[in-house]
C-alpha cells in the first residue's frame, strides 16, 4: 500500500499544481543531486524579441519574409517572434512547402528560389554555408538565414531570463544542489545569461541528442539528476533524467515524457516540489 504521507505530500502537491507521477517520483525528487536547466522558455519567459535584423544584401523586410516563410508552421518560441514581426510589418511571404524541423537547429523548406535555411551558426554552416565572421553578434540569440548556399543575414533576439529565476536558482543552490544550463542556443549566449546565476556548469551548442547524453553521463557519475525543460526539443533529456520535469506552456510531448509537471511557469514552484519531497522522505522514514 502506498504510504500516508506518500498520498498526504502528493496530495498537497497536487492542490498547489504541482503534479508528482508517482510515489517513486517523489522520493527521489527528495534525493536529488542536480538539476539540468532548459534555457528557452524555462530561465527564459520564452518570449524572445527582436532586437536587430541584418540582411547580407537585399532589405530587412525581405529577409524577415523569407524567414516567416519557413517559420510560420513552427510552434518555436523563435519561429512565433519572428512570424508575428513579420506580420506586423504586413510582409507578404508564402508558407514554405516540405518545412523539415530539426530539432534545437532550425528549419530546411523547399521554396520556388531554391532551398531555404532558417536556423543557428553550427546548423547553417554543415550544410556548407559561409556565414561572415562577426563580433557584433556576441551573446545574442542568432537565427541565420540562407537559400541554397547563398547566405542571405542574420536576425537576433533576446528573451528575458524569468524575474523569479535567479532567487530560485539560489535557494537550490542553498540546498546544496549543483546546477546545470544545457542548451542549443551559442555557447556565448549561454556564457551570457549565466553571468547573472548560480549555475555549476553552463553548456551551449547542444543538440537534443546531445542534451540528454550530458545527462546520462552525470548519472554515470552518480548524480540523481532533475531536467526541467518547457518541452520542444527536450523530450530525450527529460527522459533521460531520474526525473523529467515538465513547466506547463510545454508541448505534449513534454507532459508525456514528464514525472513531474508544475502546472505554472514559475520556477518558484520546483524550488517547493522540492521541499516537499525532501519533507515526505523524512516522514515515510
Ligand atoms: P534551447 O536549448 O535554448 O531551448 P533550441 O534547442 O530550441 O534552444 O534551439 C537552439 C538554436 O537553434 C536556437 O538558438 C536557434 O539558433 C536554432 N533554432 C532552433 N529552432 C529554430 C527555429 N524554429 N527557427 C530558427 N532557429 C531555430
Ligand atoms: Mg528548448
Amino acid at each position: 500500500a502506498t504510504p500516508m504521507a506518500v498520498l498526504v505530500a502528493t496530495g498537497a502537491a497536487a492542490r498547489r499544481g504541482i503534479l508528482f507521477r508517482g510515489g517513486d517520483i517523489l522520493e527521489m525528487t527528495g534525493r536529488l543531486t542536480l538539476v539540468a536547466f532548459d534555457k528557452t522558455g524555462t530561465l527564459t519567459l520564452g518570449r524572445p524579441r527582436l532586437t536587430d535584423v541584418y540582411p547580407a544584401h537585399g532589405s530587412v523586410d525581405e529577409l524577415l519574409a523569407l524567414a516567416a516563410q519557413a517559420e510560420c508552421g513552427s510552434s518555436h518560441p523563435l519561429a512565433q517572434a519572428l512570424v508575428a514581426e513579420a506580420r506586423r510589418r504586413r510582409l507578404d511571404f508564402t508558407p514554405a512547402q516540405n518545412v523539415r524541423t530539426l530539432p534545437g537547429r532550425g528549419l530546411e523548406a523547399t521554396t520556388p528560389q531554391g532551398s531555404l535555411r532558417v536556423g543557428s551558426e553550427a546548423f547553417l554552416r554543415q550544410a556548407g554555408i559561409d556565414i561572415p565572421p562577426s563580433t557584433a553578434l556576441e551573446g545574442a540569440t542568432q537565427v541565420h538565414v540562407a537559400l541554397d548556399a547563398d547566405y542571405q543575414g542574420v536576425i537576433l533576439l533576446e528573451d528575458a531570463l524569468r524575474p523569479e529565476a535567479a532567487a530560485c536558482l539560489q535557494q537550490l543552490h542553498t540546498l546544496g544542489l549543483s546546477q546545470a544550463l544545457l542548451t542549443g542556443d551559442s555557447p556565448q549566449a549561454a556564457q551570457r545569461l549565466a553571468a547573472k546565476l548560480p549555475l555549476s556548469s553552463v553548456h551551449g551548442g547542444l543538440s537534443p541528442a546531445d542534451k540528454a547524453a550530458w545527462i546520462t553521463a552525470a548519472r554515470a557519475e552518480r548524480e540523481r539528476v532533475l531536467m526541467v525543460g518547457d518541452g520542444i526539443n527536450d523530450a530525450p533529456a527529460l527522459a533521460a533524467a531520474q526525473v523529467g520535469c515538465a513547466m506547463v506552456g510545454g508541448t505534449d510531448i513534454a507532459l508525456e515524457n514528464s514525472d513531474l509537471v508544475l502546472t505554472r511557469p514559475d520556477l518558484g514552484r520546483l524550488v517547493e516540489a522540492l521541499l516537499l519531497a525532501r519533507r515526505a522522505r523524512i516522514l515515510i522514514r
